[in-house]
């Protein structure tokens, strides 16, 4: 397969759809809330019937410069929309309104590690209703409530050369928009959808492009390029032509699947939308929201590696998910100069628990900041070693209790009561003689078979430190 992308290589671009997290839809006063009840939130705007006319929602338009800008586009504050015209049943005025020529914004990117992705635009348009296939019923049935739901398409250039490049930029452009906090950009209630496009390169010259449709997930849409890659570059190697197509992926069986032959912009009509007149942002609304833009996960990162020393991997982790990042700087307040410990706790563990329940960040945990900075004044004490503390996060995971509850029911906490301790030490410099004389002959290693000792008999609850410092104090006193 290398050899063959060396041959072919793959030039991919992707189209993220993002439903804003407005009160309500774009056009009308409707709801846009997800889960209620098929037809709940319709009106005779956004269910297309004659003679009703389509008003703005300021707030898509604030939300839509917030993203031109976070993703770095100039805005054209002449706002224009257009009716993108085909006939659908989940589509009841047989149009979509949508900007085509004059987008919201334009020539932005996204900053990878080391490369930048161009962003071609981001527009603002209205969603189609939904379709239900029922299973025993004859037909299917439509669901109207996301119809005029507020939708943001952001375009890239065809600028990603791999399929993991495309997971990455989705990622980083995920990330980007939830610290926007524009969206729930949830892809499982389709708050967030990708599509991608992928064409070879046959001897330096650009390939016929593909569309790919129904992609679930961002590993989806790697294995989906992956699939497309091979397929293209095996009609190639044929002596076949690739056509330009939209294929659906089908992600049980790993596989794309035709769809329909791609269609072109003029198949669509596309004309200036008569019921909403032209009109012009101004630069100061432009700036005020500018102005108004949260520090993104870039910066973030930045701040984390010179204001809290954290190694450079590690403060792009943190940032990649907004959650993750606001939880450590939660705890960081509590328990400030522990930053490194935390992010290994958030990095390690914590994430192994999400990545195993299939969370999305630490928040989701039953543990919440307060438990972890717990957590870390338990080991900073010497109430507890490192080692213990493991073992105290999974338990107080499984009780959804706090980890001092924890130490506190099972007993975990290293005995660090001097007297105690002294107690117990004494015994073992009396048990073992010999080790007791070699230490103070000058032999240090006889030193480390006592802590040993002292360690069996406490049951692994002394903490060596301590164990170490009384041993060497009680046989200086003996010797003495
Ligand atoms: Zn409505």
């Amino acid at each position: 397969m290398s050899e063959r992308v060396n041959e072919y290589p793959p030039v991919i671009g992707l189209e993220v759809h993002l439903q804003l997290a407005t009160a309500s839809k774009i056009f009308c006063g409707c709801a846009n809330s997800f889960g209620a009840s098929p037809n709940a939130q319709v009106c005779p705007v956004c269910l297309g019937f004659p003679g009703t006319l389509p008003v703005l929602n300021r707030q898509v338009l604030r939300f839509g410069i917030r993203v031109a800008l976070g993703l770095n586009c100039r805005i054209q504050p002449r706002i224009v929309f257009h009716r993108k015209n085909y006939f659908y049943p989940d589509l009841p005025k047989n149009y979509q309104i949508s900007q085509y020529d004059l987008p919201l914004g334009l020539g932005g990117f996204v900053q990878l590690k080391d490369r930048r992705i161009r962003i071609h635009r981001v527009h603002m348009e209205e969603d189609a209703g939904k379709l239900i296939h029922e299973e025993g019923e004859g037909g299917s049935l439509v669901d109207f409530n996301r119809t005029g739901v507020p939708l943001l398409e952001i375009v890239s250039e065809p600028d990603l050369t791999s399929p993991e490049e495309a997971y990455e930029t989705l990622k980083t452009l995920k990330g980007i928009l939830q610290y926007l906090e524009v969206s729930d950009c949830d892809m499982e209630k389709g708050s967030l959808r990708c599509d991608a496009n992928v064409s070879l390169k046959t001897g330096g010259a650009m390939g016929t492009k593909v569309e790919i449709k129904n992609l679930n997930s961002f590993k989806g849409v790697s294995r989906s390029l992956s699939y497309e890659i091979l397929r293209q570059g095996e009609v190639l190697d044929s002596g076949g032509k690739v056509l330009q197509e939209t294929r659906l992926w089908d992600d049980v069986n790993e596989r794309t699947l035709l769809m329909r032959s791609k269609e072109y912009a003029h198949d669509y009509r596309y004309f200036p939308e008569p019921d909403l007149v032209p009109f012009s942002v101004s630069e100061n609304e432009i700036e005020a929201i500018r102005k108004d833009l949260p520090e993104l996960p870039e910066a973030r990162t930045r701040r984390f590696e010179s204001g809290e020393k954290l190694p450079a991997a590690d403060a792009k982790a943190l940032t990649s998910v907004k959650a993750n990042a606001d939880y450590f700087e939660e705890c960081l307040k509590a328990v400030p100069g522990t930053a490194k410990a935390l992010a290994n706790w958030i990095l390690g563990d914590l994430s192994r628990e999400v990545n195993e329940r299939n969370l999305e960040s630490v928040r989701d945990l039953s543990f919440p900041p307060g438990h972890l900075v717990e957590l870390v004044k338990l080991i900073d004490s010497g109430r507890i070693s490192g080692k213990m503390a493991k073992e105290v996060l999974v338990e107080a995971l499984k009780s959804r209790q706090s980890p001092a509850a924890v130490v506190q029911a099972r007993g975990l906490a290293q005995v660090t009561d001097l007297a105690v301790l002294k107690e117990a030490a004494l015994l073992v410099v009396k048990e073992q003689p010999q080790a007791a004389a070699d230490y103070q002959s000058g032999k240090e290693q006889a030193l480390m078979f006592l802590v040993g000792q002292l360690m069996r008999r406490t049951k692994g609850a002394a903490s060596p430190a301590v164990s170490q410092e009384i041993l060497r104090e009680l046989l200086k006193e003996v010797k003495g």
